[in-house]
């Protein structure tokens, strides 16, 4: 567990990350990594000096199985409530993925394709472990939750993807709507997730709008290194960069 700014943690096994806000003794967990990933989970909340209790709530950016892995056990031994977009709701609780529009064969000369898959399947993250009970939000909604984040629904590489944004903080939490490490070509730097793993990658393109005029000088990914210049230059470089 690595602290990126004052009170949000970035919590990640080398694949995918997820994040811990804390505010006032409550924390936040945004995204919940791989099923595997529970025991960091437990350790990074014993290491901030609190207990699975203080954990209110859990804020998914999308239902993809490497984001959403813990979830059902932190509603469920935490009494952590469980929020997602109202689009990524279905698969959030059924843990049926619509197919994507990237063949994955294309990525098979790849070496970090299968440094993410081995990653991913050794903690379980092959398929969705489903959240009986969600509580959906909409774009544009302002969460009563720790570091009261801000949904901005960006679709494209799942139809309820959503960013948050941290505005006292100066954060936005992009989830997969924004990578800074392509999980399956390895290449870093701002951009959209590759074609294999989006539901529409024209649309998640296009959703890069949504961020426009967020003033947020960092970006927490849910795949790579956090961002430190600012919206405005990932957006640029994320679009130079195109699809994958
Ligand atoms: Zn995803």
């Amino acid at each position: 567990m690595t602290q990126v700014r004052e009170g949000i943690h970035r919590l990640t096994q080398g694949v995918v990350n997820f994040y811990l806000i804390e505010e006032g003794g409550r924390l936040l967990l945004v995204d919940a990594g791989a099923p595997g990933d529970w025991d960091l989970l437990v350790r990074a909340v014993a290491d901030l000096g609190r207990g699975l209790d203080d954990l209110e709530a859990v804020l998914l950016t999308h239902a993809h199985a490497d984001h959403i892995g813990t979830a059902e056990r932190a509603r469920t031994t935490a009494h952590a409530r469980v929020f997602v977009h109202q689009a990524d709701a279905a698969m959030a609780r059924e843990g049926s993925a619509p197919s994507n529009d990237g063949k994955a064969r294309s990525y098979l000369l790849r070496t970090e394709f299968y440094r993410t898959l081995f990653s991913l399947a050794r903690r379980g993250a092959t398929r969705i472990v489903p959240v009986r009970e969600v509580t959906t939000f909409a774009d544009g909604e302002t969460l009563d939750l720790p570091g009261r984040p801000r949904a901005v629904h960006a679709p494209g590489h799942t139809d309820g993807s959503a960013a948050l944004l941290l505005e006292g903080r100066g954060v936005l939490l992009t989830g997969d709507v924004l990578a800074t490490r392509n999980p399956l070509t390895g290449r870093v730097g701002p951009q959209i997730m590759p074609s294999g793993l989006n539901h529409d990658t024209p649309q998640a393109l296009r959703s890069l709008a949504a961020l426009e005029g967020i003033a947020a000088d960092v970006v927490l990914p849910g795949h790579g290194e956090p961002w430190t210049d600012g919206t405005v230059e990932a957006l640029r470089l994320a679009r130079a960069a195109g699809p994958s």
